[in-house]
């Protein structure tokens, strides 16, 4: 598996377990390039849930891609692996909740917002960051404004 942050390729497995439900299977990754750590979760499918993109494409969903973009928003933030499972279980969750089996990022972008903000801003605004792609300092203020509103 490919580090998420120095694309290094031979990351090495620490640690493996079943997660509580015992739905999944959590591995965490040291990268020897970098140190980062990471966890990387395989999961049976319990059905084909596709993501449609802003531009109308279609693809599958893919939880991995849900960590490491967490991951990345959470990193150097204080914030355990533990409290990432718990977010990604929670997202899956609501997910599998949907009647629809397209979800759009929009939606998914929203989920993952939602439950990073509730434990970390820094973190939850470096995410809409990316997700929402802020091309100016405006669009910064403007979202930073709007979480203060929620509070
Ligand atoms: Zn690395």
């Amino acid at each position: 598996m490919k580090c998420p942050f120095c694309d290094f390729l031979d990351t090495q497995v620490r640690d493996s377990r079943p997660s509580e439900d015992g739905s999944s299977i959590k591995r965490r990754r040291i990268c020897p390039s970098c140190s980062a750590r990471f966890t990387t979760f395989e999961r049976v499918e319990t059905r084909q849930l596709k993501i449609k993109k802003r531009n109308g494409e279609t693809r599958l969903f893919d939880v991995n891609k849900l960590v490491r973009s967490i991951e990345i928003a959470i990193r150097k933030r204080p914030i355990t692996t533990e409290q990432v499972d718990e977010m990604v279980s929670n997202i899956i969750k609501k997910l599998e909740k949907c009647d629809d089996t397209e979800i759009e990022t929009k939606a998914i972008g929203q989920l993952v917002m939602d439950e990073i903000g509730k434990v970390d801003q820094v973190a939850c605004v470096r995410y809409a960051s990316v997700y929402k792609d802020f091309s100016k300092a405006a669009d910064f203020s403007k979202f930073i404004a709007n979480i203060g509103d929620k509070e």
